[in-house]
């Protein structure tokens, strides 16, 4: 753990930027270029930035990207249909569907539509299950970019005591999975946690992904502990964490929100699309 009184910044974009440079090596050596397929409906302001920067991300790096956008009223079967579509396309390596999806679609049933070797958001239940039992598999992005985060700036998770506070199937779940599989002890908190400030001062690591705005205290980190927060919520016209400032005076590490986890989150969903490219291709592909 970090010495106590100096904070370390957990900057996301040189770690996103070291990843990039690794694909971008990666991609010198094949002799296709892997294709994402994001598909957004409506015009949700969150959804319509997040898309952009996943595409713009996506070219930067050399890689095809295609978005469709569909009106909101868009029905369950007609989304379904084209998933379908882009499931048996051949020339199409990851699909995402940019979440949340209108009230009338179930996110259940879009994803367990998407073939799960092109699901690059690592949600579909065989993923899952597979992060679950320590196999191969394509990893959720925002979990996957919190442990690329730790692992850049030298924090082992090995033995060490990680809370986690949120319990989504986005965020808390397929974290809890992948600081098992690297051998931490883990406690999942949530909205039914009775005495979370117990919890949390435990922690040697603290993961905030709760998406309430300064719900981490100072009060509530052990002097020195390691803290990432991945929470987004917008107050006014500002994008805060779910970790109050004051905890920058208490913590040996902090991430910022923004330039934390968001770039990672980035940079995994296009490691996920180069391997699924990758694996699902035949290995002549490869120079
Ligand atoms: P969610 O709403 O699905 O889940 C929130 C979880 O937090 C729930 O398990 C709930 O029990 C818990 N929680 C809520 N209030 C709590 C409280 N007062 N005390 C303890 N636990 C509480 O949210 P999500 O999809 O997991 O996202 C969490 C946050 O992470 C959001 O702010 C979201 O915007 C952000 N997020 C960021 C990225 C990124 O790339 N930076 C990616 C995904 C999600």
């Amino acid at each position: 753990m970090p010495a106590q009184g100096a904070l370390l910044k957990l900057e996301g974009s040189p770690v996103a930027e070291a990843l990039y440079a690794e694909l971008h090596a990666q991609l010198a050596g094949l002799t296709f270029v892997p294709r994402l397929h994001v598909v957004r409906l409506g015009e949700d302001p969150a959804s319509v930035s997040y898309v952009r920067l996943k595409d713009r991300q996506a070219k930067k790096l050399g890689l095809q990207s295609e978005v469709t956008v569909l009106p909101e009223s868009t029905s369950q079967g007609e989304l379904l249909a084209l998933i379908h579509q882009l499931n048996a396309d051949q020339n199409v390596d990851g699909i995402l569907v940019q979440f949340p999806v209108p009230k009338h679609i179930s996110p259940k049933t879009v994803l367990e539509a998407i073939r799960p070797d092109k699901d690059v958001d690592g949600l579909h239940p065989i993923n899952v299950g597979r992060l679950w039992s320590g196999e191969e598999c394509l990893e959720s992005c925002t979990p996957a970019g919190v442990m690329r985060l730790l692992n850049h700036y030298g924090f082992s998770v090995a033995g060490k005591e990680v809370v986690i506070v949120g319990r989504s199937n986005l965020v808390g779940k397929p974290l809890a999975a992948l600081m098992l599989r690297s051998d931490a002890t883990v406690t999942l908190a949530h909205s039914k946690t009775p005495d979370l400030v117990a919890v949390t001062r435990r922690a040697d690591i603290l993961v905030a992904a709760a998406g309430r705005a300064g719900l981490i205290k100072s009060s509530m980190v052990r002097p020195g502990a390691v803290v990432v927060d991945v929470g987004v919520n917008r107050v006014g016209e500002k994008l805060v964490g779910d970790v109050d400032p004051g905890v920058a005076h208490v913590a040996g590490a902090l991430s910022p929100v923004p330039g934390g986890v968001g770039p990672m989150t980035v940079a995994m969903l296009l490691s996920n699309t180069v391997k699924a490219a990758i694996r699902r291709r035949d290995a002549s592909a490869m120079v």
